[in-house]
């Protein structure tokens, strides 16, 4: 499966998850816009990682939150690399709550990263897509989705649920246009998403935790998650849309009337 001169753009691409995805698209041919809102150095050092193996890439800063600055992303990923056949929403962010921490300021963050910016850069890229009668786009979304037992992640898994619902109605309005929509949606993934807030201690109680909870007996590693994104890119899973992809090595602790 050859992505060879088609070009990416991934957000969130400059750690984590959308980093592997990144290098992994540019491995499988794509040139690719690695796009970040804060940390340059870092999307700089993937940029180069993939110039330096022989590939073309670029980083981009954009607050995909903001509908211009998503508009600016795509503009600038399509006049340097060439018209975007492949777009991987993955920027993503996480505030922990329950109902007794439930702060509304805090959801309202989450929701315009996780909810609002995906729309904002689809909507920027999709017009393209359609003139040329072919793209693929993959949405993270998350098994908290789904729904988990791990706590204080319900709000993040409402914002979660809404890719999936957005997943499904994007891909019946791209389908005719020869543009797949998907998601993935990743289990426990070793990122700072998942460190981030937690001491050493309960960071590691966690993994223990987690790594139980799978059949795989293990937590995921962002190549992990970069192999289904690459799967659901290939030009070959054009029969393959509207579905959410569970990467989870088999989480066993979902909420159910068992
Ligand atoms: P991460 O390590 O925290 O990285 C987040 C990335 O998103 C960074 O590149 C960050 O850029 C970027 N970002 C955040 N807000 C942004 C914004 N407004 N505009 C543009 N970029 C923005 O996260 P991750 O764990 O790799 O997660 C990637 C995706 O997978 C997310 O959608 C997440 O919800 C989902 N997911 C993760 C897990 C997991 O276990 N890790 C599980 C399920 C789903 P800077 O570096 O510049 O800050």
């Amino acid at each position: 499966m050859s992505l060879d001169g088609q070009t990416a753009l991934v957000t969130g691409a400059s750690r984590g998850i959308g980093r592997a995805i990144a290098v992994r698209l540019a491995r499988d041919g794509a040139a690719v816009c690695v796009n970040y809102v804060a940390r340059e150095a870092e999307a700089e050092a993937v940029a180069g990682e993939i110039r330096g193996a022989g590939g073309r890439a670029i980083a981009a800063r954009a607050d995909i939150g903001d509908p211009a600055q998503a508009r600016a992303l795509a503009d600038r990923a399509a006049g340097d690399l060439g018209p975007i056949s492949i777009l991987v929403n993955n920027a993503g962010v996480v505030f922990r709550a329950t109902l007794e921490t439930y702060d509304p300021a805090g959801m309202e963050r989450m929701r315009r990263t996780n909810v609002d910016g995906l729309l904002h850069v689809t909507c920027a890229v999709a017009s393209g897509m359609k003139e040329r009668g072919y793209g693929r786009i993959v949405n993270l979304a998350s098994i908290a989705a789904h729904g988990t037992t791990l706590p204080a992640t319900t709000l993040y898994a409402a914002t979660k649920a809404a890719v999936i619902a957005l997943t499904r109605r994007f891909a019946m309005e791209l389908g005719p246009h020869g543009i797949t929509v998907n998601a993935v949606a990743p289990g426990f993934i070793l990122t700072d998403m998942v460190r981030d807030g937690r001491t050493q201690e309960e960071y590691e109680n966690l993994l223990r935790t987690m790594a139980d909870r799978a059949m795989a007996g293990r937590v995921g590693k962002p190549e992990d998650i970069a192999q289904a994104v690459a799967f659901l890119c290939a030009p070959e899973s054009g029969f393959i849309t509207a579905q959410t992809l569970t990467v989870d090595g088999g989480r066993m602790d979902y909420i159910s009337h068992a």
